[in-house]
This record gives C-alpha cells, sequence and structure tokens, in this order.
C-alpha cells in the first residue's frame, strides 16, 4: 500500500482532505502486535484526513472505520464489530525540521482552526514528511471496543463439560462450587 506519509508541501488550505488505504494486511499487523489485542480485520478501511497547516505545525483530523471480528467473551463464537476511529493529532517540527524564520507560532493561533489543540495528541515530525504510521497505529488499538457478546443474553460455555449452552442443555449446574458445601459432601461420604 501507499506510505502513510503526508508530505506538509501537500496542505495547502485548512481543512484539507486527504485519503489514505488501511489494507487489510496492515490493519492485521497492528492489531497482532504485543500484546495482541484480540481483534481481528475483516477488511481493509480508508482512513480520512483533514489536514491544517498553522505556521509550522500541522493538525490533523482522523477518522476510519474498520470492520474487526473478536471472539465473543463467553462462548468465544466469532464475532463481527464495526468500530468507528476518531482521532486529532498535533504534529510539530522536530529537531531536523526547516525554519521558516518565525519564533512566534506558539498560542495564539492555538484556537484558530476550530481544534482544541490541548487535547490533542502531540507528535513532531522531521523534515517535510510526517510519518503517520505509529500513530494511526495507537488511534487504532485506542479505538478498539471492549471484547464483544455474540448476544446480548449468550449463556456462554458450561463451566463444567465446556459445551455451547446457547446450543446444547447439558443441565450441569454452572454455580461456582461452595467449597462449604464440598467439604459437607467429603463428610456424608
Ligand atoms: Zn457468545
Ligand atoms: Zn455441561
Amino acid at each position: 500500500m501507499a506510505a502513510l506519509t503526508l508530505n506538509i508541501d501537500e496542505i495547502k488550505t485548512a481543512n484539507q482532505r486527504f485519503e489514505r488505504a488501511l489494507t487489510r494486511a496492515w490493519l492485521e499487523g497492528a492489531l497482532g502486535g504485543e500484546p495482541p489485542t484480540g481483534f481481528a480485520a475483516r477488511g481493509a478501511a480508508e482512513l480520512v484526513l483533514t489536514a491544517t497547516r498553522l505556521e509550522t505545525d500541522v493538525v490533523l483530523r482522523g477518522a476510519f472505520d474498520v470492520a474487526l471480528s473478536a471472539p465473543c467473551r463467553r462462548c468465544l463464537k466469532d464475532v463481527a464489530v464495526n468500530a468507528p476511529v476518531r482521532f486529532d493529532l498535533h504534529f510539530k517540527p522536530g529537531k531536523k525540521a526547516e525554519s521558516t524564520g518565525s519564533s512566534e507560532d506558539d498560542g495564539e493561533s492555538d484556537q484558530s482552526a476550530g481544534f482544541a489543540l490541548g487535547a490533542a495528541d502531540e507528535e513532531t515530525y522531521d523534515g517535510k514528511t510526517i510519518q503517520l504510521e505509529s500513530a494511526i497505529r495507537e488511534q487504532l488499538l485506542l479505538g478498539l471496543p471492549g471484547s464483544p457478546l455474540c448476544m446480548e443474553d449468550c449463556r456462554g460455555l458450561c463451566a463444567v463439560c465446556g459445551e455451547d449452552r446457547n446450543t446444547v442443555d447439558c443441565g450441569h449446574d454452572q454455580r461456582p462450587p461452595d467449597p462449604r458445601w464440598a467439604a459437607l459432601k467429603d463428610l456424608k461420604l
């Protein structure tokens, strides 16, 4: 896939729109890192970025919807879930960035793009190229939902025999054994 980068010279207007493809393989790699998330990607995603330059800073608003699957937290059956990922990122020039000869870009311009910059994550970029990959991976992981249920009233797996209690009525008692009763049973024997 095309590199997950953005050349700041391409940003010519406020709130300029850019699109980047997130392949299924890239999403799988991000989800399967250490520690693994338990989620798998069901397809590719389209990242839409809205970019604004503020002097040498770049503010990015990003959005993508990713189709995921993960095991049901009770019965472990694969469940399809969709995760909308939304984020704001604030990139500042790093050590190798070109100087514009201006040093008064702090503070006063912060509200000009309508973003709450204080709340946005701050990153740095070098030269003219913003590397998006690690930031996008982080936002994907932050945007993951909790482990899903296959249905609201999933009965889960039997604690005794491991059968799927949604499909099999094995009749086993699912209450955790009370150690005091277990002791009494031993006495009777
Ligand atoms: Zn389930
Ligand atoms: Zn059972």
